[in-house]
């Protein structure tokens, strides 16, 4: 059975994760392949309102597994903490409905405390960090300086491997930050709390992955951020440290093998960016105040307000095509509602020509946008839930993304619950 993969086409906060919530309907198993505990994926379902780190969004559908593939930067102490929360809300978390790759890297105490202390070094250069401890996590592990969930079973391998990390890693923090250093104390409580609490989970999720397609069983990968932050493709070096794309998804799932017959690219309605880095499209000022309220559009995980802009047609197009989007979901149309007139960027202007092509990340910081306009709707599209019933400047909107990005809009959402939204 070959594998569907939902991914953000933009910056991240597109309202992926309503839409594998939406989804997980149609599948048996879902998998988070890449990325920790600083994504923040908004789901509304009849449990109620969460915002899911680590916990792939297919948790709340009874008989869906759950995996937290090879590729995920494995925070115990978050994980147990979200576990706790969706328990406290009536969902049932078990080793039978989530299972955590037993290649999956931890993230050590330290991670966390680098990343603060870099981005306390770096003072007005800083790159926004969530500091979950992602980008000092990812470097270690392709330095091969982290251990693997797996070792809990194996204490003794255990114990002198991170006995050596530990040594390794207090060089950089007395030696550069002038930190305090880890003791094994300090590990041992870390090991005997977090890490105890999710050994039940660990388990050898490449076979079970592998045995589940061969049955035929129906997979879905579920990637954190968007296209425009992965390692290799985005905005580099404001970019996260993983691959979001979804060709990463077979590597980082625990299927190599596997063939993504569906990659649902999901693009919100107009643009939003947390964290430093260029944003050609970014709108100021009252305009963009306004948006930004109407949209809500404060972190789910650091509350920070995002900065925003309309959509975006050359970073959307060029988030497609890295992708490989065969389809999209387009989301929060209905925050566009109250506009007269909606922007649209259409192209970007550099060093005097304009251009459709997305540029390589060093020239953003001299891209302008060359903004269009096209006529809003002027009325609550909200309850509207057939494609014919919204209003033919609604339609007309999008239409002409979908012309511009070379992808047909399968899905348009007009509010944040799960059934609010309009299949095509
Ligand atoms: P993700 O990380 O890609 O899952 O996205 P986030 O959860 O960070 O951000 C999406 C936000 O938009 C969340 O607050 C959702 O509840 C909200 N949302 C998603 N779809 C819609 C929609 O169609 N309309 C409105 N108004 N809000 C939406």
């Amino acid at each position: 059975m070959a594998c569907t993969a939902i991914v953000g086409i933009n910056w991240g906060d597109e309202g992926k994760g309503r839409m594998v919530d939406l989804l997980t309907e149609q599948f048996d198993i879902v998998v988070r392949y890449q990325g920790g505990g600083n994504a923040g994926h908004t789901v509304i379902n009849e449990y109620g309102k969460f915002a899911l780190h680590l916990l792939p969004s297919g948790i709340f559908r009874k008989g869906v597994v759950n995996v937290l593939g090879n590729g995920v930067a494995m925070d115990p102490e978050s994980l147990m903490n979200e576990i706790r929360d969706v328990a406290d809300k009536g969902v049932a978390v078990t080793p039978e409905n989530l299972k955590i790759s037993d290649r999956a890297s931890l993230l050590l105490p330290w991670h966390r405390k680098l990343d603060e202390l870099e981005e306390m070094r770096l003072a007005d250069k800083k790159y926004g960090s969530t500091k979950q401890g992602i980008a000092p996590f990812y470097s270690d592990k392709y330095q091969k300086k982290t251990v693997m969930a797996g070792e809990l079973f194996y204490p003794d391998v255990l114990e002198a491997h991170l006995k050596d990390l530990m040594e390794w890693k207090n060089l950089t923090l007395k030696g550069v930050y002038g930190a305090e250093p880890y003791t094994w104390e300090d590990l041992k409580k870390w090991l005997e709390t977090s890490c105890e609490a999710i050994r039940p989970y660990i388990c050898n999720t490449g076979a079970l992955l592998r045995k589940a397609q061969k049955d035929g069983k129906r997979i879905l990968f579920e990637a954190q951020l968007g296209s425009l932050r992965d390692l290799d493709y985005g905005i580099y070096p404001m970019t996260t440290s993983s691959n979001t794309i979804a060709s990463f998804a077979p590597v980082g799932s625990g299927l190599p093998g596997a063939d993504i017959e569906r990659i649902i690219g999901v693009v919100k309605a107009y643009s939003t960016c947390v964290g430093e880095g260029p944003f050609v499209c970014e709108m100021f000022g009252e305009e963009a105040e306004r948006l930004r309220e109407a949209g809500s559009e404060y972190g789910a995980k650091t509350g920070r307000p995002r900065r925003v802009g309309p959509i975006d047609l050359v970073a959307t197009r060029y988030g497609v095509e890295v992708q490989a989007a065969t389809e999209i979901a387009l989301t929060k149309l209905d925050v566009l509602s109250d506009m007269d007139e909606i922007p649209v960027c259409a192209r970007y202007l550099l060093d005097g020509e304009e251009t459709d092509e997305f540029p390589f990340p060093a020239a953003l910081g001299k891209c302008k946008p060359v903004m269009t306009k096209v006529p809003g709707w002027k009325s609550d599209i909200s309850r509207i839930r057939k494609w014919e019933d919204l209003p033919e400047t609604a339609r007309n909107y999008v239409e002409m993304i979908e012309q511009a990005i070379g992808c047909p809009v399968k899905w348009v959402s007009v509010g944040p619950e799960r059934e609010s939204i309009i299949m095509r």
